[in-house]
């Protein structure tokens, strides 16, 4: 753990502080140098982070048949009508960018024999232009990368074992946050003043029985903007990848996306291919139709496989040697037989509102990789535009945060320990628990009104049990996705409600809510069930 500081004797201001130690965090602070930067994360670098775990790779229309126009249309189709296009367009043409950037970091991106950078192609991608590291190693290659880069970077200052907890505010101004060091279990928090905060605090998955996403990946960030005032955008889209083993663990390892694109099928326990019956593309669907088909078996007793052994075979530990360790350590030889799968929450669409610029509607915070909500993804995202989006937003964030950086405070604050009795203990495990039952039960691959309200009148109770600050970050965002999806009565992308099943005009529109318009809605949900 490199602290470079004693941070209880800490009197300075932190000029940027990053929340969050994954790509977008890492590629900020970076990025930002030689500006100095402290990056707060509440694991080592490099580990409890999604980016680390990515299988697939980074989306990006550099070959010479593809073209910007088709990734667009790619990411337009997926996501299901809501994607604001001038801000995807803007995504996408930064691509070669961004993996110029990535290269430089001394990413060991695949090249063919010519050393052109070898691309592959995912699900509902109409060209190939996914770029891999060894197979399903992107994503340990690229953070592997990132962390000695900023290792090697004397303006970073990394914090590991930082868990941020509040944002502080003054008026609409965000000046700093409160973390709890030592993983999050010492007594005392400790205050970050700052000019300028960046959170990169990653994804929702956690808050879910059935994730693919580390323990980190809890809608803290999210939750702790929106009880700051921040605008969340399109919290009810959640992703469930469609092929997570089944095979009992917390969190469900991921059969990677590529292994359909290189021809594995999903077979019932009757070796029958469902999804041809569901979609002319079959396994290639797009992410919530499939992950719907292999639900649907799942509830008909007939079991979700993936079946590698024809199109893969003999080559599966040496291509995808990731996703061949889990079968493995599960008993499983994927070279031989069929692969039990699952749908998994795996990306959140949602998060917290941002601009082109990665600014969120509070001065002094921005936002950025799977926290921030672009809109580049709509109502569900093109598999590998993730990692694409938190270097390309995280690039943008260091450039204007350079050329924008608020006024600085005439007098120094002081840095101070926020005395605080609420210490999280192990206590805080069954309302954890309750909570991701709940929302795997009611806010899932299928959702409907009335489950909704019910599970708004369990988060209402679950937050009275317990007000600890770190609780009700989770809480909050948990409350905020509910809401939102009781409020569109419509089903689109990653939103599929049982009792009003397709598309309406009316709702091909963004999410944009408070906190207190989500309030809103919870207090009428409740009236509903008293009624
Ligand atoms: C198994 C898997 C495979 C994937 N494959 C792909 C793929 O192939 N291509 C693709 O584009 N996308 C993929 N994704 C999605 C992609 O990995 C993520 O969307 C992306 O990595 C998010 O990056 P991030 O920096 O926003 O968050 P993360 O990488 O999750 O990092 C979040 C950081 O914030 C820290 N943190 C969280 N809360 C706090 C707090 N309160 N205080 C301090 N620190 C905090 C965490 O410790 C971590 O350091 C995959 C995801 C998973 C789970």
């Amino acid at each position: 753990m490199s602290e470079t500081f004693p941070p209880q004797s800490w009197t300075g201001i932190d000029d940027v502080v990053v929340v969050g130690g994954g790509l977008a965090g890492l590629f900020c602070a970076l990025k930002l140098s030689p500006r100095p930067v402290t990056v707060l994360a509440s694991a080592p670098i490099g580990r409890g982070a999604s980016s680390a775990w990515a299988q697939g790779g980074i989306a990006a229309a550099i070959s010479d048949g593809d073209s910007i126009d088709k990734h667009l249309a790619d990411t337009l189709e997926a996501g299901a009508g809501t994607v604001d296009e001038k801000i995807a367009r803007g995504m996408v043409a930064e691509a070669g960018a961004r993996i110029e950037d990535l290269l430089r970091y001394g990413v060991p991106f695949d090249r063919d024999l010519e050393g052109r950078l070898q691309l592959s192609r995912e699900a509902a991608h109409s060209e190939n232009r996914i770029v891999r590291v060894r197979g399903d190693m992107a994503g340990r290659a690229i953070m592997e990368a990132l962390v000695a880069a900023v290792r090697a970077t004397p303006s970073i200052r990394v914090l590991e074992g930082f868990v941020v907890e509040e944002l502080i505010t003054e008026g609409r101004y965000v000046a700093g946050v409160v973390a709890r060091p030592n993983f999050g279990k010492a007594r005392k928090r400790i205050a970050f003043s700052s000019r300028a905060v960046v959170m990169c605090s990653g994804g929702v998955g956690h808050l879910y029985a059935v994730t693919t996403n580390p323990f980190e990946a809890s809608g803290s960030g999210f939750g702790m903007a929106a009880r700051a005032g921040a605008v969340i955008a399109d919290p009810e889209f959640v992703q469930f990848h469609p092929t997570a083993l089944d095979v009992g663990l917390d969190p469900a390892p991921l059969a990677t996306e590529a292994l359909r694109g290189e021809g594995a099928v999903l077979v019932n326990r009757d070796g029958h291919r469902f999804m041809l019956d569901i979609h002319p593309d079959g396994e290639l669907a797009p992410r919530d139709v499939v992950a719907r088909g292999v639900f649907a078996e799942l509830r008909a007793g007939r079991g979700a496989f993936l079946d590698c052994t024809t199109a893969i075979g003999s080559h599966f530990p040496t291509e995808f040697p990731t996703v061949y360790g889990y079968c493995q350590a599960a008993g499983i030889d994927p070279v031989r037989q069929p692969i039990p799968v699952a749908p998994a929450v795996h990306y959140h669409m949602g998060g917290i509102l941002t601009d082109a610029e990665g600014r969120t509607t509070l001065d002094g915070l921005w936002a950025a990789g799977e926290v921030a909500s672009t809109g580049v993804h709509g109502a569900n995202r093109l598999a590998s535009n993730s990692l694409l989006e938190a270097v390309v937003f995280a690039s943008r964030i260091a450039a204007n945060i350079q050329g924008l950086l608020p006024s600085p405070k005439l007098t120094p604050w002081p840095a101070s320990e926020t005395p605080s009795d609420d210490v999280v203990t192990e206590e805080d495990s069954p309302a954890l628990t309750a909570l991701r039952s709940l929302m795997t039960a009611q806010m899932g691959v299928l959702r409907d009104g009335e489950g909704l309200a019910r599970a708004l009148a369990s988060i209402d109770q679950l937050e009275k049990s317990n007000g600890r600050t770190r609780f009700v970050n989770l809480v909050t965002a948990a409350r905020m996705m509910t809401a939102a999806a009781l409020r569109r009565e419509e089903s689109r992308g990653g939103h599929y409600r049982t009792d009003f099943p397709v598309p309406r005009e009316a709702w091909r529109r963004r999410t944009f809510m408070t906190l207190n318009e989500a309030d809103r809605i919870v207090d009428r949900a409740m009236e509903g069930i008293e009624a």
